[in-house]
C-alpha cells in the first residue's frame, strides 16, 4: 500500500463543503491542498493552497491537478467519468474510476449492490418509456421511477400509485433511461458510512438515522433509534458492498428500515456524506480524517462515538435566524461553509449538538422555530 506523508499535496476534484471539510482535516496533519473547481471562491478553494479554476472535465486543468498533486481524491460523484479514467493513468488516484462509473448510474448501482448480496427493492430497468410500459407489471404499484443518471435530493423521480399515473413518468426519459422500483413502506431511513484502505482494512461509522424535509436531509440522529440487530444487519450489508466494490476511500450506504427490522439498500455515494458530518465532534475520528487516512494508505482508526448527537442542516433560509440563535446555545457546534449567497434550500452549513437526551434536544431544536416551515 502506497503511503502519502504529511507535507505532500492532496488534490481534490470539486470545491464544495465536502472538499472543504476534507481539506481542513488534511491540513491538520500538515498536508497541502490543491482544488479543481469552476468557481473562484468555492468553499474548498477558500482553504486550499493551490486553486485551479476550471470545469471538472477540462483536460488541461486535470493535467495541471495531476502535476501538482501527490494523490488525488474527489468530493462528489457527478464528475466527468472519462476525465477521471484518463487521470487515473497519469496520476495517483487510489479510489480509481470504477466506483464513480457505478454510482453515477442507478442501473449499474442496483446491479452491483445485488451482486454483492445486499438487499435492494424489486426493480426493472427501461431505456424508453415504451419499455417501462411493457415491463411495469413486473414491479407493480406503488412504485418510484427514477432517472438512471443525474438525479439527486429527490429530483428526477416520480411516484406512481397506479397504472393511471404512468404518463407522469414519460418526461423523465427526456434526460436519461430510468429504473422503476417498488415503493418501500419504510419506518426509518438510516445510513452507514464505511471507509476502507487499499490493504482492505475497513470500519463503519456509528449508524445515523436520517430525517428528510422536501427530499433534503434535515436531521441526522446518532445512534440511529433502531434495534441492535438492525445495526448489525446494516453494517454487514455495507461491508459486503464495500468488499465487493474493492472500495478505497469512503462509501455512504443509504438504507430503508422496515417495521419488521429488515433493511433495503436505497443508494450509494462514493464520498463523505452529509449524514456523517456529526463525526467531526461526536467521534474519535471524523469521516473526513478517516477518508484522508484511507486514501493516503494510513492505518484506519476504529470509530467510537463520544456521545449521542444530532446534526441539523442549515439551509439558505435558516442562516439569518441561526445567527441570532446560536448566541444562546454554546453547546451547538456551528459549521458554515463560506458560501456567499444564502439561497433558498442551499446547504450553507450544519450544526452538531452532543446530548444525553436526544428527545429533549429534538424538542429544543423545534422550539427555536428556525427550522419550522
Ligand atoms: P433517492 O434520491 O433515491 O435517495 O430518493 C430520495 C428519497 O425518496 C429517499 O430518501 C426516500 O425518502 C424516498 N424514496 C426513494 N426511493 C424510495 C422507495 N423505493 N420507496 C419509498 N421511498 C423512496
Amino acid at each position: 500500500m502506497k503511503v502519502i506523508y504529511p507535507g505532500k499535496v492532496i488534490g481534490i476534484i470539486g470545491g464544495g463543503q465536502l472538499g472543504r471539510m476534507m481539506g481542513v482535516a488534511a491540513k491538520e496533519a500538515g498536508f497541502k491542498i490543491a482544488v479543481l473547481d469552476p468557481t473562484e471562491d468555492s468553499p474548498c478553494g477558500q482553504i486550499a493552497d493551490i486553486r485551479i479554476v476550471a470545469p471538472y472535465n477540462d483536460e488541461a486543468a486535470l493535467k495541471e491537478l495531476a502535476e501538482v498533486s501527490d494523490v488525488i481524491t474527489y468530493e462528489f460523484e457527478n464528475i466527468d467519468y472519462e476525465g477521471l479514467k484518463t487521470l487515473c493513468e497519469t496520476a495517483y488516484v487510489p479510489q480509481g474510476s470504477e466506483l464513480v462509473r457505478i454510482t453515477q448510474n442507478r442501473m449499474n448501482e442496483k446491479a452491483e449492490i445485488t451482486a454483492s448480496g445486499a438487499p435492494v427493492a424489486d426493480y426493472i430497468t427501461a431505456e424508453t418509456f415504451e419499455e417501462l410500459k411493457s415491463k411495469i407489471d413486473n414491479v407493480g404499484f406503488p412504485c418510484i421511477v427514477k432517472t438512471a443518471f443525474g438525479g439527486y435530493d429527490g429530483k428526477g423521480q416520480v411516484k406512481l400509485d397506479s397504472l393511471e399515473d404512468l404518463d407522469e413518468a414519460e418526461a423523465l426519459f427526456k434526460n436519461s433511461p430510468c429504473i422503476a422500483e417498488a415503493f418501500v413502506p419504510f419506518e426509518k431511513e438510516i445510513s452507514v458510512i464505511i471507509q476502507r484502505n487499499a490493504a482492505g482494512e475497513s470500519y463503519c461509522l456509528p449508524i445515523s438515522e436520517n430525517i428528510h424535509k422536501n427530499h433534503i436531509l434535515h436531521e441526522s440522529i446518532v445512534p440511529a433509534r433502531v434495534e441492535e440487530n438492525v445495526l448489525v444487519k446494516a453494517e454487514e450489508a455495507a461491508t459486503k458492498i464495500a468488499n465487493h466494490l474493492e472500495l478505497v476511500g469512503t462509501l455512504a450506504v443509504e438504507m430503508f428500515v422496515l417495521n419488521d427490522g429488515d433493511i433495503v439498500i436505497n443508494e450509494l455515494a462514493p464520498r463523505p456524506h452529509n449524514s456523517g458530518h456529526y463525526s467531526i465532534e461526536a467521534c474519535n475520528i471524523s469521516q473526513f480524517h478517516q477518508h484522508i487516512r484511507a486514501i493516503c494508505g494510513w492505518p484506519l482508526r476504529k470509530p467510537k462515538l463520544w456521545a449521542p448527537c444530532i446534526m441539523v442542516n442549515v439551509l439558505g433560509e435558516h442562516v439569518e435566524a441561526l445567527n441570532e440563535a446560536f448566541q444562546k446555545y454554546p453547546d451547538w457546534s456551528i459549521h458554515l461553509y463560506g458560501k456567499a449567497e444564502a439561497k433558498l434550500q442551499r446547504k450553507m452549513g450544519h450544526i452538531t449538538i452532543m446530548t444525553e437526551s436526544i428527545e429533549s434536544t429534538l424538542n429544543e431544536i423545534d422550539s427555536t422555530g428556525i427550522w419550522s416551515d
